[in-house]
């Protein structure tokens, strides 16, 4: 379908389902006691005491009979598979990048690239933190600068584009630091911890030009660049002729390479990988690949999975695919605000986030508002979330202090092409009976808390 419809049509979703998963609501009382036992994390919940699941959009995808179809020709040599040069020629064919190592999954890219391009007491300014990224440009000695334009730590701001970089933040610092302290600058698409929130090509452009005038270089965490794609094209004036495959070649274009996590845009349930336009890290990072994730034509996964991500990455770019995606998660947020929950606006690319901070303002921050909403929604109704905020966040390194970042948020994340409608409708029902008896939730204590990214597998009591 074009993009300009005259007729105003709604979407709906552009495939029939073929095979079911049943799935199973349980009582309230099997709930409870789950979420006791899982130390009140939804990350340590069972999946099959789970109902619906929006804990994230990672790896939870459902692939096409298409993808199916290629998992039967995978090519399962050791060296120079089939379906790695399937796979490398969309590499080059969608996101223009010569030279490629796929890797099991994105957080390896990430290691990969941190080694390779950070020395000890370098600086890496960034359009906000993520979490695994964040955490391996910190084991590699670096320190993250985040240099994303204000209107993003704010979660009722309308800014189209919150996952710009602000241009005088990013100049200021490298006039501080000096350019040779800067290890790479990097944006990623539609900044999670954000919201789900795109930056503009504009913005983007503007990066470029900074990075190229002091001579530093610009990375691209691309694990959701199609997404950002599509609201480019819905925001951007001079965009809203070119195509999703298109507007993700230029935005490509500005970057001296990208990591992706295959779990996300790519429709897929594992895999990853690194590409860039520099022969030299090209050369390092083949290198690496093989001590941390196996030759470079397989980097930790099955011929078979290259050949469903190979194919992934066409299905991703269609309009119709990623115009359904995002107006799913549109809708759950439409329905939300129709019973005025606080969320942060505008609707993001794969998620809809609810403000912990406004929903449940008696629970002091050190009580952990967003990760007790997780919690209640699940013992609600079996939906499962997460928690976006000061669990997320961790410690200060220096202080030992928590970090309290001014969002603190719950996110309901959509696996792509997995639930319909009616899914979401149960959803709001159970978030706004949660919403209207609010002033009786009580905070949780965390009683157990691991060292690194500690949202994973920290442990909760309820406050009584
Ligand atoms: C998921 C994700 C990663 C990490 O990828 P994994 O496949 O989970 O290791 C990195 N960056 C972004 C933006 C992500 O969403």
């Amino acid at each position: 379908m074009s993009k300009k419809n005259p007729l105003k049509r709604s979407w709906a979703e552009p495939f029939k389902i073929k095979v079911v998963e049943p799935i199973r609501m349980t009582t309230r009382d099997h709930r409870e006691k789950a979420i006791k036992e899982a130390g009140y994390n939804s990350f340590l919940l069972k999946s099959e005491d789970v109902y619906i699941d929006l804990l994230t959009d990672s790896g939870t995808n459902a692939m096409s009979d298409r993808q199916w179809a290629g998992m039967m020709v995978g090519d399962e040599a050791y060296a120079g598979s089939k379906n790695f040069y399937h796979l490398e020629d969309n590499v080059k064919k969608y996101y223009g990048m010569p030279h490629f190592v796929p890797t099991h999954q994105g957080r390896a890219a990430e290691h990969i690239i941190s080694q390779i391009l950070i020395t000890p007491g370098d600086f890496v300014p960034g359009n906000m933190y993520f979490t695994t990224t964040r955490l391996h440009q910190e084991m590699a000695g670096a320190t993250f600068v985040d240099v994303i334009i204000d209107e993003a730590h704010d979660p009722q701001n309308e800014h189209p584009f919150k996952g710009n970089i602000d241009l005088q933040k990013l100049e200021d610092f490298i006039d501080k630091v000096g350019a040779k302290k800067i290890a790479y600058v990097f944006m990623a698409g539609t900044v999670n911890m954000a919201g789900g929130q795109p930056f503009s090509m504009k913005n983007l452009k503007e990066v470029q030009a900074v990075c190229e005038k002091h001579g530093v270089r610009l990375w691209f965490d691309a694990t959701r660049a199609c997404e950002n794609a599509f609201f480019i094209q819905e925001k951007e004036e001079r965009y809203q002729d070119k195509t999703i495959t298109e507007i993700l070649k230029e935005m490509c274009s500005c970057f001296e390479g990208i990591w992706v996590s295959a779990k996300k845009d790519l429709l897929v349930n594992i895999g990853g990988f690194l590409a860039t336009k520099d022969e030299k890290v090209y050369e390092k990072a083949r290198n690496m690949v093989v001590v941390y994730e196996g030759l470079h034509t397989y980097g930790g996964l099955a011929g078979r999975d290259l050949e469903a991500l190979a194919r992934g990455i066409e299905e991703m770019v269609e309009y119709d695919h990623i115009r359904a995606r995002i107006k799913q998660v549109e809708y759950c947020g439409v329905e939300l605000e129709k019973y005025d929950i606080p969320l942060v606006k505008p609707f993001g690319g794969h998620a809809i986030f609810l403000d912990a901070k406004k929903i449940l303002e008696h629970i002091p921050m050190n009580e952990f508002p967003a990760q007790t909403l997780v919690a209640e929604i699940y013992m609600d109704s079996g939906v499962r979330t997460m928690e976006r905020g000061v669990v997320s966040a961790g410690r200060d390194a220096e202080t030992g202090e928590h970090k309290y970042p001014e969002l603190e948020l719950v996110r309901m994340t959509f696996p792509r092409r997995v639930y319909t409608q009616a899914h979401i409708d149960v959803t709001v029902e159970s978030v706004a009976a949660i919403f209207a008896d609010r002033k009786s939730i009580k905070g949780l204590k965390m009683v157990y808390e691991p060292e690194y990214l500690r949202f994973f597998q920290a442990r909760f009591e309820r406050i009584v």
